[in-house]
């Protein structure tokens, strides 16, 4: 499965290993210089109808996968607005920076949020979303899967059980930075809307979000007078039936994800792809624990896409990256508040053992020459 990657050790190729834009391969980034078609024609609907469906077994579901020209930020404001009526709450479980901005999403479109938090770095546990439950009904529980800012993955698939208990509540999930790594079963769990961006795990360029909608969201919707104008549901829904957006898509970056989807289920295999992501994780987390660093994230909840490691070394992690990108390559520090007390190593997209490899000796060697 290892992919020749002879562009990686061009000096002017500095190979992404932050979480968002990642690596893309050669061959999807030539996928895009596709001569432009026109988006109202034969053509282009035989090219969204293709990517359609192997969105849908990317994301196994039967209902339906909206292709948004948007990040995933988008979908954060189309979710939100199709999915709670005015009169009614949303409850945001909130983790890290990226759960935090998605419950200010909520707000800024007028939506009456509540919070169910937990400390950054600890996972949301199924308890404490039960007790939060009990108090009063929510149209909607929105949560991110994998929290990119601590490298939290929260247990979804415990959570599923407690939420549906209420038959009205939707439950809504970011997979941003993990879909294409980690397997979301869409029609199994009975999730209400899961969405993506194609920078992330996807191991494509930005610009174009997906999100995966039930029959209940889109009822939902249709109880929502004032939902926006780009990100309706509705008007989604009735352009996808006609294999086709209401606006002009990012046709380019259709090209390349219809080839990117061909080779994550076809030529990689899904299952294949899933193992790669936790074996890659594996190797980081070995290799944190046996250098003198600690995962920042709470045992048993690591993300398998995304490790957040603790700078217990107290090394500079400015320096680091200078070294790095000497050797062409590049790692992301902390987000935010956790800018300066934590480093993050992603392994995901079409990353390879090989690259994990590369970067974690090219650690070695930076620590080794600044002892
Ligand atoms: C990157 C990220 C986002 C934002 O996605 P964009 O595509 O940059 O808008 C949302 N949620 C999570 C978990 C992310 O990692």
């Amino acid at each position: 499965m290892t992919e020749p990657r002879p562009e990686a050790k061009k000096p002017d190729h500095v190979r992404l290993f932050i979480p968002g834009p990642i690596e893309v391969r050669r061959e999807i980034l030539e996928a895009q210089s596709a001569w432009m078609i026109g988006h109202r024609g034969k053509e282009f609907e035989a090219l969204f109808a293709s990517v359609q469906e192997k969105l849908r077994q990317a994301f196994f579901t039967r209902s339906r996968v909206y292709v948004s020209t948007s990040s995933g930020t988008g979908l954060w404001e189309a979710a939100s607005r199709n999915c709670i009526r005015d009169e009614s709450r949303v409850l945001h479980l909130v983790n890290g920076a990226f759960s935090e901005r998605w419950a200010d999403v909520s707000r800024m479109n007028g939506k009456k949020v509540d919070v169910l938090e937990a400390e950054w770095g600890k996972a949301i546990k199924p308890e404490q979303l039960a007790e939060k439950l009990k108090q009063q009904p929510y149209d909607a529980v929105a949560l991110v899967l994998n929290e990119t800012s601590t490298g939290v993955k929260n247990p979804l698939e415990a959570m599923v059980p407690i939420i549906k208990q209420y038959p009205d509540t939707l439950i809504l999930v970011d997979a941003v930075s993990i879909f294409g790594g980690y397997k979301i079963d869409f029609d199994g769990l009975g999730l209400d809307v899961l969405l993506t961006s194609t920078q992330k795990a996807m191991a494509l360029p930005p610009g174009l979000a997906f999100a995966a909608v039930s029959d209940r969201a889109l009822e939902r919707a249709k109880q929502v007078p004032y939902r926006g104008y780009y990100f309706d549901f509705i008007e989604l829904e009735k352009m996808l039936l006609k294999n086709n957006t209401p606006a002009t898509p990012n046709i380019s970056l259709l090209y390349a994800t219809d080839k990117q989807l061909d080779y994550m289920i076809n030529q990689e295999g899904l299952e294949n792809r899933y193992a790669r992501h936790e074996k890659l994780a594996d190797t980081v987390r070995a290799w944190v624990s046996s250098c003198g660093f600690q995962m920042f994230s709470e045992e048993g909840y690591h993300s398998p896409t995304v490790s957040t490691v603790s700078n217990t070394r107290n090394i500079d992690v400015k320096a680091l990256n200078q070294y790095l990108r000497t050797q062409g390559m590049v790692l992301s520090d902390g987000y935010g508040k956790l800018k300066d007390r934590t480093f993050r190593i992603a392994h995901m997209a079409d990353l390879q053992l090989s690259d994990i490899h590369d970067l974690l000796n090219a650690i070695q060697a930076f620590l080794e020459k600044s002892a």
